[in-house]
Order: C-alpha cells, then structure tokens, then sequence
C-alpha cells in the first residue's frame, strides 16, 4: 500500500478515516494490527480484503491492482484470495457446520464430493470432527469461531484477515483459536489480525499501532506461541 486514504461523507461530515498508509506486508508474515477505536483498523482491514476501496493510494494484492477491478472480479478475488474471520463468527445461522465451511467453495464452484471432503478435513484440522452436524446455536462461542476458521482456509487462501477474533471470547476459547492462527502463520500461511489486546497481539511476528488514520509504530519480536526452537525439541533439522 502506498499513500492509501479513505474518507467517509462529505463537506463538514467528512471523516477521514485513513490518511496516507504505507505499508509491505510480505508472504507468511504474522502482523498484528493495534490502536484505539476509531483509528482506522476496520477500514484497512476491509480494504486490504477487497470488501472495500480506498478513496486514493494504490493498493497491490498478491501483485494485482485491485483499483482496476469491477465488483465482480473482486468478489472473485476476495473468495480465491482471502479468508476473513470477524469477532462475531458471521456464521449462517440454523445451518450445519459443515455446509457453513462447504460454502465458500460452492461459490468458486468446487464440486460437491470435493466440498465435504475439504469441508471435513478443515473441520477436524479445528478440532471439530465430532461438531460437524451442529448448528451455529448447538456450538459454544470458541466453537463457533473455530467453525469460522474452518471456513477461511478451506479454500487455502494466501491471506487470512481477523478483525478482533477473540474479542467475543472466554480466555479459554480465545487461547484455543489463538493456537490455530499461530499453528496456520507457522505453516507459511500470512496473518492479519486486528487485536486491542496485547496478549493476544503477542502471537504475532510484527505489531502495527495506528492512530487517527496512521501507522504510527511497525514493530517485530520474537512471537510467544511459536514452536520451540529445534535444539530444544530435539527434533531433526
Ligand atoms: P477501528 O476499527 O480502529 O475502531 P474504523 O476503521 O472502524 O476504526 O473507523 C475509523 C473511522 O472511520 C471512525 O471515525 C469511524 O467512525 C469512521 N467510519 C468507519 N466506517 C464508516 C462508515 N461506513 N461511514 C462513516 N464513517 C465511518
Ligand atoms: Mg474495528
């Protein structure tokens, strides 16, 4: 991203909720995205996804201008690209975990055999095999959004976007959805996730703190869930 804005309303309701965002996220990088409400976390979340366009600035999505693109191919790209995790699961309510994680493939028109397959190894990559038949409102919290992680890398997007996915959460929940984000972003898979909370941001591998539309700190560290380092593990090289 380079010079990205984005403003809301007009004249003297204008608000600008992002002003001048430069920003290189790599390949398999763990970011996570801090700052308070009304900062502007939301807004470049939904433009780094493709929910939404920035007012200016050129954004580049796995090498793609996403500027030149009609909604249609957006929505293309959002489905083959990205999987999106929200603090409210978004799941489609009175309908089975397993045809909620089916979905996003019907719509990039996988067929069905291949759909429930992928559906049910995704399923029991989360640590629900045994929750595939329930409905959003026979499942807890942290099994919901672990349905919903389910969902967002079904399709084996290249970036997976979290906005506050445990802020709904129990401390128990929030550790066992944390662990899949940290278990995916080990396994080379790039992780945006917006967070107010610095436990949680301490997963990450870089911590981005915005403020009044602007990054403001771009930090790395040394993330507290990843693996142990192999001489301790004993693990072969
Ligand atoms: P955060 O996620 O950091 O809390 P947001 O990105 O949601 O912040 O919002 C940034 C600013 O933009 C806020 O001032 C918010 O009120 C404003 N904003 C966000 N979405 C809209 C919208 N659809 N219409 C008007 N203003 C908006
Ligand atoms: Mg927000």
């Amino acid at each position: 991203m380079t010079g990205i804005t984005k403003t809301y309303g007009s004249g003297e309701a204008t608000v600008h909720a992002l002003s001048g965002v430069e920003l290189t996220i790599e390949r398999g990088d763990y970011v996570a995205i801090m700052g308070a409400s009304g900062s502007g976390k939301s807004t470049l979340m939904n433009i780094i996804g493709c929910l939404d366009v920035a007012s200016s600035g050129r954004y580049l999505l796995d090498g793609i201008d996403v500027r030149r693109l009609a909604e249609r191919q957006l929505s293309l790209i959002r489905n083959r690209k990205i999987g999106f995790v929200f603090q409210s699961f978004n799941l489609i309510p009175r309908t089975t975990a397993l045809l909620n994680v089916e979905l996003p493939m019907a719509y990039a028109g996988v067929a069905a055999h291949e759909r429930r397959e992928r559906a049910e190894e995704a399923l029991e990559r989360v640590g629900l095999a045994d929750r595939v038949h329930h409905q959003p409102s026979e499942l807890s919290g942290g099994q919901q959004q672990r349905v919903a992680l389910a969902r967002a890398i079904v399709t084996r997007p290249v970036l997976l976007l979290a906005d506050e996915p445990t802020g709904a959460l129990d401390s128990r929940s929030s550790a066992e959805v944390l662990a899949l984000f940290d278990e995916l972003a080990a396994g080379g898979r790039t992780v945006v996730m917006i967070t107010h909370e610095d436990e949680v941001a301490q997963h990450a591998k870089r911590i981005l703190r915005f403020s009044d539309g602007h990054i403001v700190a771009d930090d790395r560290q040394v993330p507290v869930g990843a693996p142990p380092p192999r001489w301790r593990t004993g693990a072969p090289a």
